[in-house]
């Protein structure tokens, strides 16, 4: 780890966490503001770029591709990543605070919602985002075990992560074979026994969370059927209401693209991916071992709530769904990193364009900001990120500006010497771009864009071979 080129001399910004909010707001910090910065980007994990290397699916390398853009926000010399560093372990907010002008917290939303039904703690009941950790290859889910022997999987919720997760259990081993998914997970996916993938909506389709792009995919699968309940398609007078004050052609697009799923002959595709709408689960109802074999749905009706929005009111009509594994796909939420304020109710940072707030005043507290899923909560695609941290950038920057940013005390450099005889393994960005050049190199002669390095133990050994 060296001190970066001219932090001396420079306003000291940290950002901690390294997915798109970080990155983004570090390159506004340095291109745009038009100030001497220089910035510390701190991760907790020996790699860069958590959500795109560790949510985006593996199918979806396009997406992927936004870590170019990171890279070229790396090559500024005012830049520094650390990794290995964790804050609130070999750092806390306060000395990050003391060395820094401002700190900016850009954890993202690391863990998910809960849908508080009885069953839920039932073997072969996971969360989304932790088969989605799995299988992308996060380190901390490497040894999770997903029963893939089971014949009947349901997904709960509509949104692009439930989407995600149906297509990857829905995909061709080759398919599989041709992305960046983690080696444990194609292993374990090329032996899978799933048939069936049910994914159940509990509002309508004119409500559905996902995006067109990705329920058209879903009908272009080559390993997958594609089957809807006819009448679940059909709008209901409230929705066809809205539907038609709205006048949104993305959403006509995506009922559209669901009625033409109706009625759609099976092509005899090893897999039949059954998109489900107005059903809500009630209970996981589990076998003589503990392990779930069925859901207990129950049909619903929409009504408009006090606010006009259509909600789900349950009916007296139920059904019994046999399955062997559920994944609640319900949000993400976010987790509180100590020594910064957070609102537990809305998963998320209390900030005011960008400025987290002091919950005892409601003032913004000096010098600390927060950026991405952790301040607006888990909503967006990738790019929604940019907005959301150019606004946090010009908060730091104006404050930067006007004196309102407290003056670290620690000359820079520092915090170097107090972070290493914390932890002695600090990984820079040149760490990664090895490690980056061994994973291609590895896939290179299978046809992958990469092969991923796993656990911290690969990761050193790499680091130590090359
Ligand atoms: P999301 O878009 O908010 O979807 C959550 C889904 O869960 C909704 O269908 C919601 O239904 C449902 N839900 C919530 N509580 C429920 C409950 N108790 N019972 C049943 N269903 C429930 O969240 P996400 O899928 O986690 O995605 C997070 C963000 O990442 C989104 O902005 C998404 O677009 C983005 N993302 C994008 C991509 C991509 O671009 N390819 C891929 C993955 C994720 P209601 O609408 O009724 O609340």
């Amino acid at each position: 780890m060296s001190e970066s080129e001219s932090a001396a001399g420079r306003c000291r910004v940290a950002i901690v966490g390294s997915g798109p909010a970080g990155f983004y707001t570090a390159e506004h910090l340095l291109k745009r503001t038009q100030l001497p910065i220089a910035v510390d980007m701190f991760e907790r994990l020996p790699v860069p770029f958590g959500l795109v290397r560790f949510g985006v699916a593996p199918d979806h390398q396009k997406i992927k591709a936004a870590t170019r853009a990171f890279e070229r926000i790396a090559d500024d010399p005012a830049f520094r990543f650390l990794g290995n560093v964790e804050i609130g372990r070999h750092l806390s907010v306060d000395e990050l605070c003391r060395h820094y002008h401002a700190v900016c917290v850009a954890t993202g939303a690391e863990t998910d919602r809960s849908m508080g039904i009885p069953g839920e703690d039932l073997a072969g009941s996971h969360a989304a985002t932790e088969f989605v950790a799995w299988y992308n290859g996060h380190p901390d889910y490497a040894d999770r075990v997903f029963d893939l022997s089971v014949e009947r999987v349901a997904v709960v919720g509509v949104g692009n992560v439930a989407v995600d997760v149906a297509r990857i259990l829905c995909r061709l081993p080759e398919e599989l074979a041709a992305t960046d998914i983690a080696d444990h997970a194609l292993d374990a996916l090329r032996e899978s026994r799933v048939r069936v993938v049910h994914v159940l909506g509990r509002r309508g389709p004119a409500q559905a969370a996902f995006t067109n792009a990705e329920v058209r995919e879903l009908g272009a699968l080559a390993g997958a059927d594609v089957d809807v309940v006819s009448e679940e398609i059909d709008l209901d007078p409230l929705s066809q209401e809205e539907v038609a004050r709205r006048d949104d052609r993305a959403l006509r697009r995506k009922l559209e693209i669901l009625r033409g799923f109706v009625g759609r002959p099976a092509a005899g595709r090893p897999r039949t991916l059954v998109l489900r709408f107005l059903v809500s689960p009630v209970e996981l109802i589990g076998d003589d071992r503990g392990c779930v074999s069925a859901i207990r749905l129950v049909r619903n009706e929409l009504y408009r709530d006090e606010r006009g929005s259509l909600r789900p009111k349950p009916t007296d009509r139920t059904e019994l769904l046999p399955v062997g594994m559920v994944f609640r796909s319900v949000g993400y939420r976010g987790v509180p990193v100590p020594g910064v304020p957070f609102d537990h109710r809305a998963g998320r940072i209390p900030t005011e364009a960008g400025r987290v707030l002091d919950p005892e005043t409601g003032g913004s507290l000096p010098g600390l900001y927060a950026a991405g899923w952790i301040k607006r909560g888990p909503t967006g695609v990738i790019g929604t990120n940019k907005p959301d941290a150019a606004e946090t950038a010009e908060c730091i920057a104006a404050d930067l500006r006007s004196g309102a940013a407290p003056e670290p005390i620690p000359p820079a450099g520092a915090l170097d010497a107090l972070l290493t005889s914390r932890q002695p393994r600090v990984l820079t960005f040149a760490d990664w771009r090895r490690l980056d050049a061994v994973e291609v190199e590895r896939g290179r002669p299978v046809g992958r864009p990469r092969v991923k390095l796993v656990t911290a133990d690969e990761v050193a050994r790499a680091l130590a071979e090359r």
